[in-house]
């Protein structure tokens, strides 16, 4: 656990970020902390680095405040790595944090090693923001702060559905929710709600999609030439895997899309049984039991091959 008033006192200047290709937990996560910062330490100069934050979020209050400009050399007083499970994940963010007098990190991935210098790492927690709200005052919340929270745990737990959801996720949503947040609002425009174009690359990745050992597993894979064709680019990706993952009788998902000559990003997940977090680490990667990813090279075949190997190695051994 992490003591946060203990962390910024004396504190002038606090940076936070989370990982590259940001997503809702690591975009709630910073804003939830900066919002409360600025709430309650007016006189902290605070700021978020994170790559371009998708256009889903843009409703999302603060989200213009976030900097997606590393040029300024700043040494913080302290900087927060949020839903980062090692430095690289930091991006363009990780010359601050090498700079920053003290680090702290707040995160939920399994393969998080622990490298600030005080760690609050949970991998049973659903989401980096659960973790967040934890260090929080619960009365000193303000509402935008506690609207960016539940949606980083909403979108974690895909709205509470993943086992990640714990009977201490539905309490800190609940206690979130009494606040007045417009939480439907939340939900649909940076969760459910998607383009047109998000929409044909869905159906397309569904319609390509192929069921491998026995149905236990489902695999599709999008080439860069089709990104182009529909327009789309990888934040629009967002939500495929665990569409796939929605079929009957299977067991683990596999979703790959083209990010250069023959290399592919590589998202995994699983339901009940695959570990799938030590095989994206295995090839480089990394995340959470049911939910990880890692970039790969060769064919797409090359890539599913190596993938399934070790998936059907976890099936024996678990059998
Ligand atoms: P996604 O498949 O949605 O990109 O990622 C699923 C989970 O795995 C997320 O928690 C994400 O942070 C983690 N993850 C995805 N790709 C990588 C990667 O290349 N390296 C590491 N360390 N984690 C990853
Ligand atoms: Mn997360």
């Amino acid at each position: 656990m992490i003591n946060l008033a203990q962390e910024l006192q004396g504190v002038r200047t606090a940076a936070m970020a989370g990982h590259i290709r940001p997503d809702g937990d690591a975009i709630g996560s910073c804003l939830g902390l900066y919002l409360y910062l600025r709430e309650n330490y007016p006189d902290i100069q605070a700021k978020i680095y994170l790559e371009e934050v998708p256009t889903a979020f843009d409703s999302v209050y603060g989200v213009e405040e976030i900097s997606t400009d590393y040029s300024e050399d700043i040494e913080y007083d302290v900087f927060f790595c949020l839903d980062c499970a090692d430095e690289r994940r930091l991006g363009p963010a990780d010359k601050y944090r090498k700079t920053a007098r003290r680090t702290v990190c707040i995160d939920h991935h399994v393969s998080n090693g622990g490298f600030a210098d005080a760690n609050y790492i949970v991998p049973d927690a659903s989401s980096a923001s659960e973790l967040v709200f934890t260090v929080l005052e619960e009365d000193k919340i303000p509402i935008h702060a506690a609207e960016a929270l539940y949606m980083g745990i909403a979108h974690d737990t895909g709205v509470f559905r993943y086992s990640c959801t714990s009977p201490q996720t539905m309490q800190i949503a609940a206690s979130l929710i009494a606040r007045g947040i417009d939480f439907p609002s939340i939900l649909s425009a940076t969760f459910y709600d998607k383009t047109y174009y998000q929409k044909q690359i869905l159906g397309r990745a569904l319609l390509e999609s192929m069921l491998l050992m026995d149905g236990k597993v489902i695999f599709s894979a999008i080439k860069a030439k089709d990104m182009k064709f529909y327009n789309v680019t990888s934040s629009d990706m967002e939500g495929i895997v665990e569409n796939l993952l929605q079929t009957s009788g299977t067991e683990a998902a596999i979703f790959l899309y083209e990010t250069g000559v023959n290399e592919y990003k590589v998202s995994l997940r699983s339901k009940n049984v695959l570990d799938v977090s030590v095989i994206a680490s295995y090839f480089g990667g990394g995340g959470h039991v049911r939910a990880a990813g890692c970039t790969m090279q060769g064919s797409i075949y090359d890539v599913v091959n190596n993938i399934t190997l070790h998936m059907e190695k976890q099936f024996l051994h678990k059998a």
